[in-house]
This record gives C-alpha cells, structure tokens and sequence, in this order.
C-alpha cells in the first residue's frame, strides 16, 4: 500500500531528533572538551564524568623493542594468555582462549585469581615456557586507578564481572598473591594495560605517529598521549602520559540529556546500568540494534510499518542484532534481504516497509559515527592546543567489531571528524589484536626505559 504523506511526517517526526546537526556536534565536541579539562584539573575531577585515568604509559613504542612477552588480555569477548615474540620485522603471536565459568566471574576474588593463574600454568605447561621467566603485561579491560605501570586499582566491574573482594584492590597484588598460593614463584607482572592503550601501542609500534587508542566494539572508549604538564591530577611535568578517558561514561552527568531521545531513554532504563555510561549507549555495537528495535516498535505503534501489525518476537530486549544494521545497510543488498531478516522476526514487511527499516537503521548508525566524531574532535583538538601546534598530524589506534565491519561507520566518522577538526589531519589504522599485542609492547617498552 501506498503510504500515505501523514505516515511519512510521522517518520520524519520520529526520526527528527536523531539526525544531528553540525551546531548539535560542535556543542557535543565543546562539551567534552569541557569534561576531559575537569577531569584533569584536581580540584574539579570529581565534575567531571570523565574519569581521565593516568595511565603510567609515557612512551609509544619506538619500533626498536624485542624479546617474548607474556600477556594476559582479561575484559574482552574472550579470556586469553598469550606469548608474544617482538621481533626485529614482525611480531609473534600464540594465545589460547580460556572459559571463565559465570560462577567463577561472580563468585569470590580469590576464586577468579587462582581460575586466572591456573589457566597460565597450563599455558605455559603447552608452551613449554615453565623455565622462563618472562615479564607479563596485564590487559585489564575495566576502570582502574592506576598507581603505577604495574599497580592498578579496580573501580568497578563490568561486562558481567562481579568477583567480590576485588574493588578497592590492586589487580597485580591479587594475581601475585593467586601466584604464591599455586607456589609460581617465576611469575613477573610488569604492566597493567587498558584495551584503549594495548590498540594504541599495537598500532604504534608501526605508526610512531599513533598516539590515540579508540575501540568502538561491545562498548566505546579513547586513550590519547596528553602533556604531562596538563595533567593536573597528577605531579611532574616533564614528558607525555596516555590517559584513558573512560569515555564511555561521558554524560553520566546528565551533560548530554538533551540529546537523549525517548528511545536512548527506553534503551537505558532497561539496561543492567541505568545511568551509567551514557555516551557508550549512543554509540556503541551493545545498544544499536536496541535503539532501531524501539524505534521500529513506536513506528508499529503509529501505523508506519508492518500495516501496524508487530510480532512477539520484536518484544524481546536485543532481538535486534547490531550487526543487523551492518547487512541491512549493505550498499546493493537486495530489499528482499532486508525482508528475511525482518520476517525472522516474524514480521511481514513489504517492499516499503524494508526501505523504511533501512533508513531507522542509516539514521541510528550515522549518529553514533558523528557523536564518536564530535568526541574525536575534541581529543585531536585538546593535543593540538596542548603542543602549542598550528596543526596536528596523528594516527588513532583502531579496534572493535561494529568499526571494523559496518560499512559505513568508518567513513561517516572520518567525515565528520575532518569537518569539526580542520587543523587536524587524522589516520585511522586497524589494530590487530590490539590487547596481545599491545600489552607485550608496554611491558617491552617498560623494560627498555628500565
Ligand atoms: P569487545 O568490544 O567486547 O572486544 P567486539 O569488538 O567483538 O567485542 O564487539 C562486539 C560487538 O560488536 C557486539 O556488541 C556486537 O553486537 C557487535 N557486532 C558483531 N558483529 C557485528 C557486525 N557485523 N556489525 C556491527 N556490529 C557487530
């Protein structure tokens, strides 16, 4: 059926407060500007919803780092140990995967460390690394204090975790301290990494220009190589150091509402942690297909789609995959695609009725591009001031499924970011297991400074 023109302003009205202006993104850019300078200023760190966390890495990898490391990459999809080889032209990689059952992930501390150090010894019981003592970098993928390269305070759990008796601890003494109870005694932590820093030192170690960590995956989140002369947070004053923006949690202030629809306000107050990391929920590939599904849902309602006939299926919470938005979108893909996707969910769409679901799915992934832009901007813009540059020439350090396999997320967020930072000329470069490799080079490039 022909849609009528009142079906098509119902969509436009929907839609409308998703599609954000340039003067809506420069007021996104100025605010998180506004945050990274209080949460490094330590009378107003507390304002801030920016933890900017020091992270104790002062240098990128030179390119000149060897030896085997070992790592540990904890708070991804997957827990793994790895032994990486940093060789003169290439580096080595060989990991396995560990399951860390749901009772162990929520049960007592010392469970989840001696889990932890029984995985290494039967990884390096394989490996045949039991002589060897080799330092070890600490992919720890959630807030952290940190002291120390290698002293790092947990904050709070997420993605699931729940271990008691670790927040308020140092995750290095919590593992030194599993270690001594299964007797290893040649067991050498020499860095905690967050997964933003390990992507920046991955990528660093082949572009000395990278000095910006961004993952746009399960969540979001940035690291960037400040003056140290800015941090106020901390003393000294000499050098860089990466600081690691928590950015996920920008807006946990409520600095971003306004630009909080009804359906972001659906899709956070049926989260695990309403309130919390409210710019993640914007963007990131957790919540996408979240925010299309209630959107689809309110244009069910106003009798724009699906002759305003919904299913049981669309009821359910994440029943709308992110990486649906990533085929749907697909330049060339054939309606008819769009239509199976939607009819296993048990709904009838029509030709019409598969455009329109496109353009939910082109108008939600497109803000979540620009809003990264806007908060990228405001990364590039604060090291250019703080260099005292006219222009800033820098690498941003990659990872995360829906950057790497949406087709458009890339290129929108580049777009955008070259238009709000015109004295910013910036690359964006694919890292390669990112938290592997990038904690064996912090600790090699800790070693080398050693
Ligand atoms: P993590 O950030 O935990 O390391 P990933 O980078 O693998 O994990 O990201 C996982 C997220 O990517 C999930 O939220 C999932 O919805 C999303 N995702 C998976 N496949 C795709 C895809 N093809 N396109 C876009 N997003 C995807």
């Amino acid at each position: 059926a022909l849609r009528t023109v009142a079906q098509r302003n119902n969509m436009e009205r929907l839609l409308a407060p998703l599609r954000l202006s340039r003067t809506d993104l420069q007021r996104v850019q100025a605010l998180m500007r506004q945050e990274m300078e209080r949460g490094l200023d330590r009378e107003r760190n507390a304002e801030s919803s920016l933890r900017m966390l020091p992270t104790y890495v002062c240098h990128t990898p030179d390119g000149t780092e060897r030896g085997k490391f070992l790592a540990l990459d904890l708070g991804g999809t997957n827990f793994r140990v790895l032994v990486v080889h940093v060789a003169e032209d290439n580096i080595d990689i060989t990991n396995e995967i560990y399951v860390i059952p749901t009772a162990v992930m929520q049960g007592t501390g010392e469970a989840l460390f001696n889990h932890i150090m029984e995985c290494i010894m039967d990884f390096q019981m394989k490996q045949e690394l039991m002589d060897q003592v080799l330092p070890l970098g600490f992919t720890f993928s959630f807030p952290c204090q940190q002291l120390g390269l290698d002293k790092a305070v947990l904050l709070n759990w997420t993605k699931g975790f729940s271990a008691s008796g670790c927040v308020g601890q140092d995750v290095v003494q919590m593992l030194r301290e599993a270690a001594q109870r299964k007797q290893h005694t040649a067991l050498k932590v020499v860095a905690v990494v967050n997964d933003t820093v390990g992507t920046m030192m991955a990528c660093g170690y082949h572009d000395p220009k990278c000095e910006i960590g961004l993952i746009v995956g399960t969540g979001t989140n940035t690291c960037y190589m400040e003056e140290r002369a800015k941090v106020g947070t901390m003393d000294g004053d000499e050098g860089r150091m990466c600081i690691n923006m928590e950015w996920g949690a920008f807006g946990d202030n409520g600095c971003l509402d306004d630009f909080f629809t009804s359906f972001d306000r659906l899709v956070d107050e049926k989260s695990i942690n309403a309130g919390k990391q409210k710019f993640e929920k914007l963007i990131s590939g957790m919540y996408l297909g979240e925010i299309v599904r209630q959107i689809l849902l309110a244009l069910v309602e106003e009798q724009v789609l699906f002759c305003g006939k919904s299913s049981h299926k669309l009821q359910n919470r994440d029943i709308f995959q992110t990486k649906f938005l990533s085929t749907i979108e697909t330049p060339g893909l054939a309606l008819v695609q769009v239509q199976g996707i939607l009819s296993n969910l048990e709904l009838d769409a029509s030709y019409e009725d598969s455009v329109l679901v496109r353009e939910v799915c082109q108008t939600v992934s497109l803000r979540a591009a620009h809003l990264c832009a806007a908060g990228m901007a405001a990364v590039v813009e604060k090291m250019r001031e703080s260099r005292g540059l006219e222009q800033l020439t820098v690498t941003v350090g990659v990872d995360g499924t829906l950057y790497k396999m949406h087709p458009h997320f890339s290129r929108n967020l580049q777009q955008m970011l070259q238009e709000l930072a015109p004295l910013c000329n910036v690359t964006f470069l694919q890292s390669e297991d990112g938290s592997g490799k990038g904690a064996a080079l912090v600790a090699a490039v800790a070693c080398r400074g050693a």
